[in-house]
């Protein structure tokens, strides 16, 4: 029997729109076989989440434990778990995922048809189930929606495979077809933007072009692997980029902030037969230039993060081959879940990129 403290934990729970708490709720249960309950180690709060609070995201109601993100140690396993058992430290995957419906199948987990939450919509967590920015969490599908955490990898660092890398990786490297050679341009230097500049270089990009409207974060992409920084605060930032290509434009332009003139902008620097990766979540309709864009030949992919490449870069951070630790800016102690929203909430002035937030 669980004494009467553990029937309750500390929960981020949002509100409704602008409003939020740091407040005591029940405690998790398992409610299906195939279910976990994992005690959160590391977790850490993501632009999507700041959409939620804002009430950009009406899926979400009122009094859902937010986040997506969390590393943790399993504390109960649901009946039919063989492969996971209590005390195992894991990563959560930000989509879920039954290993079992046609779309896993094809490894396309973003629109899982499994139950939990809504049949056909992979990210659950922090959305239509209660989140990992809590004491603990129930995880569904468990046994195909958790890494194991390898000796030598952090629970820091396998925190940013929740989402972050596998998005930048599979929805602006792969999507965006990127082939050895190719000059990648991403614009937003945010997180997202980026795990796409860290990982375009597994696909042997010869330039990565960091854009973006804030100087620091461009100069700052250097540190991620940007060969170039262009301030597209400035009226020729087009010139500049077009200046580093052969002159017809970027072999894969990747979209990673999620604004109509920033999508605009992607269009106007690829070259004819070259890439669009949209990664970016758009709140509002993008104008789509078909009348100028047929002509050219060019391909346009988007979509939401599958984490099916999560393994793979799993094991490139085990080997230190991705230097995963320079995305953390700021940390904090889970209690501090108020002041470290309000860190990343204030990212421009604080500077913050990923904020870890530990138990
Ligand atoms: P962020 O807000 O931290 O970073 C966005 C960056 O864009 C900032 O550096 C900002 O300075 C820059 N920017 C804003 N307006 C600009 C403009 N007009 N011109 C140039 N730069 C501009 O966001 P993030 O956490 O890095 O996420 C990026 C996007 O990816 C968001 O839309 C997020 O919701 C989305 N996302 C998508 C998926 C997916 O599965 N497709 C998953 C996670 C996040
Ligand atoms: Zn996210
Ligand atoms: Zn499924």
């Amino acid at each position: 029997m669980k004494s009467k403290m553990e029937e309750t934990m500390l929960a981020l729970v949002y509100k409704g729109p602008g409003e939020k708490a740091w407040e005591r709720v029940p405690s998790p249960k398992l409610q299906h076989p195939t279910d976990v309950i994992v005690r959160i180690d590391t977790t850490t709060i993501c632009g999507s989440d700041l959409h939620i609070l804002k009430g950009d995201v009406p899926a979400v109601k009122k009094g859902r434990i937010l986040g997506h993100e969390g590393v943790g140690t399993i504390t109960e396993v649901g009946a039919s778990v063989a492969t996971l058992a209590v005390g195992d430290k894991v990563i959560l995957s930000c989509i879920k995922s039954c290993g079992r419906c046609s779309f896993c199948k094809l490894g396309l987990f973003a629109h899982c048809l499994g139950e939990e939450g809504a049949v056909g919509i992979g990210w659950v967590f922090g959305h239509l189930i209660d989140g990992t920015q809590a004491e603990y969490v129930r995880v569904p599908y468990a046994e195909n929606s958790v890494y194991k955490l390898p000796k030598g990898v952090t629970s820091q660092q396998g925190v940013l495979l929740s989402d972050i890398l596998p998005t930048g990786f599979e929805i602006g490297v792969q999507y965006g077809q990127t082939k050895p050679g190719d000059v990648v341009a991403v614009i937003g230097a945010g997180p997202v933007g980026l795990a796409v500049i860290m990982t375009a270089g597994l696909y042997g990009a010869s330039k990565i072009i960091s854009i973006d409207q804030d100087p620091h974060r461009v100069e700052e992409a250097r540190k991620f692997g940007a060969t170039d920084s262009i301030d597209s605060s400035k009226a020729d930032w087009r010139a500049k980029v077009m200046a580093l290509t052969d002159g017809w434009g970027v072999d894969v332009a990747v979209e990673a902030v999620g604004l109509p003139a920033t999508f605009e902008m992607a269009t106007r620097i690829v070259r004819p037969g070259g890439h669009v990766a949209n990664v970016g979540v758009h709140g509002k309709p993008v104008e789509l230039r078909l009348q100028d864009l047929w002509i050219h030949n060019i391909t346009i992919s988007m979509g939401l993060v599958n984490t099916n490449t999560t393994p793979m870069l799993l094991r490139l951070i085990a080997e230190g081959r991705l230097d995963v630790d320079k995305f953390v800016s700021h940390h904090f102690k889970l209690d501090d879940m108020l002041a470290a929203n309000d860190t990343y909430g204030r990212a421009a002035e604080t500077k913050a990129l990923k904020v870890i937030i530990e138990a």
